[in-house]
């Protein structure tokens, strides 16, 4: 039988098999769920004039170019029906393997039951694109996602690649916004200026902030990624995370519904709500989460 393009062969005297076809899912940048990137392209700034051990002079702005792309590279093939055939395994009840009805049935039922360690055998990598590395070290905090990031002692700005930077909201609405580009301008420039004059790259990095953009490819499994949103999707989590993890829900959601289907984004107003396993009591007189979600001193990071 085929469907989709993948083949799976049905149920035969109480087994089923699903065979898989070896193929990965490349770079989707045309994908409509990725944010996609602004016109604006960031500028190297010009050379600086000043020299050694005196400030620079005349350096040019160097404008964001405020682009963030988060695009998924591959996932598991067939991704749920993996999870439900290994679930399957525990119980060798292959015979009830009738997706799709079956596969959101044993889905729900593990997630509600807390059997999570199979969705662990599905996998997804992200390309995340723009975000800054305060950002990025805040995701890399999580132990069980594997991450390649572009390395400060090799990508040297200005020549590998524009030095390019995130102004956060709160201070892009702000008069502080032209003397903070000010400053990201004269710190890359001044990083030139250390490179040229033969300071290491690695060494040099030191004066760039925490400001800077750094691309970076993470993968993890499903309860991961289940760990990852469920964490940085709230009001607690900090807002560059929070939207890049929000961006990579919405992607899950569209390929893995039932391993996700609990997380609901709102799409106004672009905020997460993550349902209750299903049939659990929920005490409407708990204020204790509402309270929390509203209180602002919560430590962020
Ligand atoms: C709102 C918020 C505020 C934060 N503030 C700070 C802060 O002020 N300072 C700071 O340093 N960090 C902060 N963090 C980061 C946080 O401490 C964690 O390092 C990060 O969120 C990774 O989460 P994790 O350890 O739960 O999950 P992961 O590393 O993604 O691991 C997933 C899960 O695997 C299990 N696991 C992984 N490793 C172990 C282990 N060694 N032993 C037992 N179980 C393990 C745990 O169940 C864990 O939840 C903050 C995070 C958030 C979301």
């Amino acid at each position: 039988m085929e469907e989709d393009g993948r083949k799976v062969q049905n149920i035969e005297e109480g087994k089923a098999y699903l065979m898989l076809e070896e193929k990965t899912v490349l770079e989707q940048p045309e994908k409509k769920d990725a944010i996609q990137p602004p016109k604006a392209v960031s500028k190297t700034p010009s050379v600086v004039e000043g020299s050694q051990g005196e400030p620079p002079k005349g350096v040019s702005k160097v404008e964001p170019s405020g682009e963030l792309l988060v695009t998924l590279m591959s996932i598991t093939p067939q991704a749920e029906q993996v999870i439900e055939m290994a679930c399957r395994t525990c119980y060798l009840s292959f015979h009830r393997y009738n997706p799709p009805a079956s596969t959101e049935e044993l889905i729900k039922k593990i997630l509600k039951k807390g059997h999570h360690s199979v969705l662990e055998h599905a996998h997804a990598t992200f390309r995340i694109k723009g975000g800054s590395r305060v950002f990025t070290h805040e995701l890399i905090r999580h132990r069980l996602i594997s991450p390649s990031q572009e390395s400060q002692r090799y990508v040297q700005y200005g020549k590998t690649r524009p030095f390019d930077y995130v102004v956060p909201p709160s201070v892009a609405s702000t008069p502080f916004a032209e003397r903070y580009k000010e400053l990201a301008s004269e710190t890359q420039a001044f990083y030139e200026e250390m490179v040229k004059g033969g300071v290491p790259k690695e060494d040099a990095r030191y004066i760039l902030p925490n400001a800077t953009t750094s691309e970076i490819v993470i993968s993890a499994n499903f309860r991961e990624f289940r760990h990852l949103f469920s964490v940085r999707c709230t009001p607690f989590a900090h807002w560059e995370i929070r939207k890049v993890c929000i961006e990579m829900l919405k992607i899950m959601k569209k390929e893995a519904p039932i391993s996700f289907w609990d997380f609901v984004v709102n799409e106004e107003n672009n905020t997460v709500t993550i349902l209750p396993p299903e049939g659990a009591v929920v005490d409407p007189e708990d204020k204790t989460r509402r309270e929390r979600a509203e209180r602002p001193e919560e430590p962020k990071g």
